[in-house]
Parts: structure tokens; C-alpha cells; sequence
């Protein structure tokens, strides 16, 4: 059976109306789902008994099962969920002082390759479907019992690989008659699929856009990023100053520190001068070691000399604090890890 969790509201509307049901009905079911969160259509009381009959001969309303749960000191809680034919996502929740942030996957592995992501070892076997991607976020809500106020599409797989179902996803949990979490605190990271990037903007949702860039020129981000031979880094930023003219949303350029790979002080002054005309923050992020890789994360000297670099030079520039380190936090690792000890 079909999860009711995948429609957006139009679609309900739409087929509502056409099995002689009110449009109306499709709201309330939204409510009953989204805000007051129920686990049957059972109920939802104030439809008719016929109405509830056909839902639940028709749709499927259950959560994900979670197969994992760890917890870090720092409150992280990552969980491994079951999905239907078996595969297995990771979803991490994060408690910020500004709320309570969700990293959510986009696929069952990966495609892209990225030289150093625990990700890519595992081929991206399927996308994630709508309802799967709605159901990351209410299926931790009701593991953890925390309102989930960010997302952050950044776990395993690469959502402009995934797109279509990624807009109904933002439709879905953007609902005034849903979940109403905001379009800005919402968060896509991308590896730099370029046409993507541009199809997005042209939406002018104003989703935050990070993009992970990684290198600071072609022939170091060839080397680790295969994406880069496909879309280079000019088309790339070209890309980013076209989402920025027209969601007026700053773009995030992500750049894992990488010992001696792409830590090197020249490294610093290229970013710098890549990134000068764009209006953007670049996000340092301290590596996580993955068992399979020789790559080392740079150690805190190094990351603090490429930061001064990158700030006497006028960049807006952060350093990603660590969450639950202490439980394979990074993307990809859990399920890695979970797949080599079964
Ligand atoms: N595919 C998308 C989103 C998922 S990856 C993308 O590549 O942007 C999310 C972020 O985690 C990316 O910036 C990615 O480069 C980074 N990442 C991957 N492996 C990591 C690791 N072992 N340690 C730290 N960051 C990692
Ligand atoms: Fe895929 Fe992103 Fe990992 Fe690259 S960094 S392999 S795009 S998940």
C-alpha cells in the first residue's frame, strides 16, 4: 500500500475530489497528520466514518522503524531506519541553541564518488521516495520526542540527484496545513550538480544552498570531487552567484580540511580569491576519519591558520563545531559501520 505521507496537498485535494470527497477534507487530514500527529485514521474524527474507511483501505500510515539508536553525550541522536525492502538510512538529530536541527538522507548510497565520504563506498541503490523523506523527520520526532524546527539535507546521497521528489518533499513540510517549517530553515547541500542548481533557483523558494566545493581549483577537486570533470569550478560559482541573484539567500560553501591534500596555505589564498565576488560564507569542516580512506583531518593548527588566512582576507568564514563524535556522526559512517558488522 501507498504511505498518505508522500502527497502533497494539491495531490490529496485532487484525488479527493475526484473519489466525491470535499477539496476541505484534504486540509483537515493535514492537520490530523502534520500538527496533531496521530498514528490512525482512526482517528481523525471529525471526517466522515465512509471518508476513513477509504483512507485506510487505501493508504498506509505508518512511521519508520528505527533498527538503531545511539545517543552522544552532546544530546545527538542518530538513528538507522528499515525501509520498506530492507535498505537502510541514517538520519541525525542535532540540538542547537536556535532549535532542534534533523540531517536527513536523500538516497540509499551514493553515485557521486566523492574521494573521501563514507557515502560513496555503499552505490547508491534507489532515491529515497517522498513519503520516506517526510517520514525522517516524523519518525524522529516520535523516537526522540523533540519538535524538529531545521533541516538540513545532508546525509547520504545527493539530493539534486533525487530532485523532484526533494521540491514535493520542501512542499510537503512547508505546509501552512502541515509541519510550517519555514523555507529558511531549511538547508540543501549539493555536491555542484550545476543545471540543478540554477532549476532551483528558478523556483525562488529561498531554501538555503550549500555547496560543496572542497578544492580550491579544478585540478585538486578533480582528483577528489569526479563531479568537478562534469561541472567545473567556474560553472559552479557562476551557479551560485545565479541562486543568489535570485533567492537573495547567501550561499555556503562547504570545505573539508583534508591534511596536505587541500589544507596548504596557497590553498587558502586561491579560496579566498575564488570566492571574492560572491556573497557567501565558506564552512570549514573538520574532517571525520573513515577507516576505508588514507585521508587525515587537518589538525586544529592547521585549521586555524587556514581560517586567519581566509579572514584577513575579508571572507565570511565559520568552522563547523563537531556533533556526536562519539557516534559515528559523520555522514554515512553508522550505516557503513552497521553493514560491516552484519
Ligand atoms: N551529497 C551532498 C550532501 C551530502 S554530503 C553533498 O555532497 O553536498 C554532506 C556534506 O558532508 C558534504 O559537504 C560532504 O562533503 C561532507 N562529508 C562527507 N564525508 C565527510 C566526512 N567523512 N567528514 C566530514 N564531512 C564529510
Ligand atoms: Fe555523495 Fe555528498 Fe558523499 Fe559526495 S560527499 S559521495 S556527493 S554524499
Amino acid at each position: 500500500m501507498i504511505s498518505i505521507y508522500g502527497y502533497t496537498l494539491e495531490r490529496l485535494e485532487t484525488i479527493l475530489v475526484e473519489k466525491g470527497y470535499k477539496k476541505f477534507n484534504a486540509r483537515q487530514i493535514y492537520e490530523w497528520l502534520y500538527k496533531k500527529k496521530v498514528k490512525s485514521f482512526d482517528e481523525m474524527t471529525n471526517l466522515s466514518l465512509n471518508l476513513r474507511e477509504f483512507l485506510s483501505n487505501n493508504f498506509e500510515i505508518s512511521l519508520l522503524e528505527a533498527t538503531n539508536v545511539k545517543v552522544s553525550h552532546d544530546g545527538t541522536t542518530k538513528l538507522l531506519f528499515k525501509l520498506h525492502d530492507n535498505y537502510m538510512i541514517e538520519a541525525v538529530l542535532m540540538l542547537q541553541p536556535y532549535g532542534n536541527s534533523i540531517c536527513i538522507s536523500s538516497q540509499v548510497g551514493c553515485n557521486m564518488g566523492c574521494k573521501f565520504c563514507a557515502s560513496g563506498l555503499l552505490k547508491k541503490s534507489r532515491n529515497l521516495e517522498v513519503s520516506e523523506l517526510v517520514l525522517e523527520v516524523l519518525s524522529m520526532e516520535n523516537i526522540t520526542k523533540k519538535d524538529i524546527t531545521h533541516i538540513v539535507i545532508m546525509g547520504t546521497g545527493e539530493p539534486f540527484d533525487n530532485y523532484d521528489n526533494i521540491i514535493d518533499f520542501l512542499n510537503i513540510i512547508n505546509s501552512p496545513y502541515g509541519m510550517e517549517i519555514g523555507i529558511r530553515h531549511i538547508t540543501i547541500s549539493t555536491s555542484g550538480i550545476v543545471p540543478k542548481i540554477k532549476e532551483f533557483g528558478d523556483l525562488e523558494l529561498g531554501v538555503n544552498l550549500a555547496i560543496s566545493l572542497h578544492a580550491s581549483n579544478d585540478e585538486l577537486r578533480n582528483k577528489i570531487m569526479p563531479i568537478n570533470k562534469r561541472y567545473p569550478i567556474k560553472e559552479l560559482l557562476d551557479a551560485a552567484n545565479y541562486y543568489f541573484d535570485k533567492t537573495k539567500r547567501r550561499i555556503t560553501f562547504e570545505y573539508i580540511l583534508l591534511e596536505n591534500v587541500n589544507d596548504l596555505k596557497e590553498n587558502a589564498i586561491e579560496l579566498a580569491s575564488l570566492v571574492k565576488n560572491i556573497n557567501c560564507y565558506i564552512n570549514l569542516i573538520p574532517y571525520n576519519a573513515v577507516d576505508e580512506f588514507d585521508f587525515k583531518g587537518s589538525s586544529e593548527d592547521r585549521v586555524m591558520a587556514f581560517y586567519d588566512i581566509l579572514k584577513k582576507k575579508g571572507v565570511n568564514v565559520t568552522v563547523r563545531k563537531k556533533h556526536g563524535d562519539d557516534i559515528d556522526a559523520a555522514c554515512g559512517q553508522l550505516r557503513l559501520n552497521v553493514f560491516k558488522d552484519s
